[in-house]
């Protein structure tokens, strides 16, 4: 058997290797048209930073130690530039001598990864893209000798917002241009807005609905708001499309996503090919549609089951979630499945909880807060997605949620997870009991709960809004117009609140619950603001820049 795999990083490589731990007298030739293989290319942003001081850290193979170990033959600076199904044969170039031949395969397999999108509107200014070691190499060397003082990164998703804090680290001002009114689009606005506020805390000149549209002479950019921004250096992280190049001159079926389609086990519409990675659609975990998951977990799970496929142990690949994580100048930002605005677009039903726990018992020196935003099914109960923002802690709690959403438990099944407990990390009652508990008192209807892009419609019904704060608290920043009566002398206030649709709000939302059961315990129809105080300032911060506020509070 001979197999050739397009590609020698993320899911080309894990396939290449699994594939000889199962066949030891398979032929396997893996082509790379850049230089290096299996590097890795989440460590790039953190070289450009200095965190990672030593460029061969990236390096975690070579062509020799590959053959060494796994009898592969890898052949780099080559590149795959067409695929003949009939005679099973692709053409390859040496992209150094342009010298071209022809290899046959019984099995073929695609990772090409993905291409950048370009984010300048019809400017030519030269800019840099963060995907290779090229990349760093070309990047780090414009830092060296110009002695780069300014940098303009273009985007601000995952790898945008990764060589922000990077540029920052090695002391270079930065300013962010995003396109659409928010940063980190996988967020909804309300859990965005703490991450805007901590790039533009830590210096970075954020440029929201602004693309880059030319040069001013050296160093200098323009930004399509009129202005102009010093840029010694120009990242273009616009995002990526799923490179489709080969697949699509072989004629192979193309999915509604515009990755190369596959079924559960990797094989392409020819079944003689198979695709794994970036370049490739995978199955949405929430409604099975046809979707687009750019993570290096990914690739190398479906890596290495294309291997177990070719070799005969076909296991079908389960649906993706899309966990993510990032780091960002202390802040952790976590995500898994759909966000409330694409489930607003898809017209899902869904419920919402907001909490504000933090990570480990509050009495245990060194706790650190999050917030978290869960996502359910209106009608089965089921988890459709999560996002959290925050300090420690952070991390495990998406894991939890992740492996939640894959084994099928409802959210209020969160409840009763036993999950690990000492004070100094986590509470007896976990934040994933706690976003459990809020999750179940809105499927039986104890809690009923108000977003707060819903506030200003609510009020404009005619509801009322209680701020069951201390009076110091109100008084320390409170939302118009609302009216205090504090949690511990509501009971003896009643009769001073009207007999109308009351909204109750806390900090949090905690109290707030409380609030809301004596007040309907007491024959008033009360809601509780999900999330609280906080969650509303942070919403409305963001509320002219995000599709969500501009639906409802413009
Ligand atoms: C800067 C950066 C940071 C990242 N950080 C994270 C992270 O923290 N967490 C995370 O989950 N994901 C991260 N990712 C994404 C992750 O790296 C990718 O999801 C993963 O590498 C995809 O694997 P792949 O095999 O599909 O593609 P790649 O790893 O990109 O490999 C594709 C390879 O195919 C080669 N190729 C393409 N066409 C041809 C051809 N015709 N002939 C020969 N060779 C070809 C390319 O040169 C490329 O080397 C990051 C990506 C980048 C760029």
């Amino acid at each position: 058997m001979k197999i050739i795999i397009v590609g020698g990083v993320a899911g080309g490589m894990s396939a290449a290797t699994r594939l000889r731990r199962l066949d030891e007298t398979a032929q396997i030739i893996v082509f790379e048209r850049g230089h290096y293989v299996s590097f890795a290319n989440c460590g790039l942003p953190y070289f450009v930073g200095g965190i990672i001081r030593n460029r061969g850290d990236l390096l975690l193979q070579t062509p020799q130690s590959l053959g060494a170990r796994f009898a592969l033959d890898v052949r780099v600076d080559t590149e795959v530039v067409r695929i003949d199904r009939t005679a099973q044969t692709v053409s390859v170039r040496n992209v150094l001598t342009g010298d071209e031949s022809i290899e046959h395969y019984d099995r073929l397999v695609l990772a090409a990864g993905a291409s950048a999108r370009s984010g300048a509107t019809g400017s030519t200014i030269p800019t840099y893209t963060l995907r290779t070691v090229d990349d760093v190499d070309r990047i780090t060397a414009v830092l060296a000798e110009a002695g780069a003082a300014s940098a303009v990164v273009m985007g601000g998703g995952f790898i945008g917002l990764e060589a922000v804090e990077n540029l920052v680290h090695r002391g270079v001002h930065v300013t962010l241009v995003q396109r659409g009114p928010q940063i980190f689009t996988p967020l909804d606005p309300e859990m965005a807005a703490p991450v805007l506020d901590r790039v533009r805390e830590r210096g970075v000149d954020v440029r929201l609905n602004t693309t880059v549209t030319g040069t001013a002479g050296a160093g200098t950019v323009i930004l399509s708001d009129g202005t102009t921004v010093p840029a010694d250096l120009v990242i273009d992280a616009s995002g990526v499309r799923p490179d489709v190049t080969l697949a699509e001159q072989a004629g192979l079926r193309i999915g509604e996503s515009g990755g190369v389609w596959v079924d559960g086990t990797q094989a392409t519409s020819d079944p003689l090919i198979f695709a794994v990675g970036d370049g490739v659609e995978k199955m949405d975990a929430v409604d099975g549609s046809g979707t687009l998951v750019t993570m290096a977990g990914l690739a190398n799970r479906h890596g290495r089951s294309v291997a177990d496929s070719i070799a005969g142990n076909t296991e079908h690949a389960a649906p993706a979630l899309g966990t993510g994580i990032l780091g960002i100048f202390g802040l952790t930002v976590a995500l898994v499945g759909w966000s409330e605005k694409r489930l607003v677009a898809a017209g899902r039903a869904h419920r919402i909880a907001h909490t504000h726990p933090s990570n480990h018992a509050g009495y245990f020196p060194g706790a650190e807060g999050m917030s978290i935003k869960l996502l359910i099914d209106a009608e089965s109960d089921a988890i459709l997605g999560a996002q959290i923002v925050g300090g420690a802690g952070v991390d495990k709690r998406i894991d939890v949620l992740a492996v939640a959403m894959a084994a099928g438990l409802g959210a209020s099944a969160l409840t009763r997870l036993e999950l690990a407990y000492a004070p100094q990390y986590a509470s007896a009652k976990d934040p994933i009991n706690q976003l459990g508990y809020v999750a179940d008192n809105l499927a039986q209807g104890t809690s009923v709960n108000l977003q707060w892009h819903e506030l200003e419609a609510a009020r404009a019904a005619g509801a009322v809004l209680v701020d069951v704060r201390s009076a110091e608290e109100f008084a320390a920043g409170s939302i118009p117009g609302a009216l205090n009566v504090s949690l511990d002398e509501l009971r003896a206030r009643l009769f001073e609140l009207p007999r109308v649709p009351l909204i109750v709000h806390c900090q949090v939302g905690q109290r707030g619950h409380t609030a809301a059961r004596i007040l309907t315990e007491s024959g008033f129809d009360a809601q509780n603001l999900d999330g609280g105080y906080r969650t509303w300032l942070a919403g409305t911060s963001s509320l002219m820049a995000s599709p969500i506020a501009e639906r409802v509070l413009v």
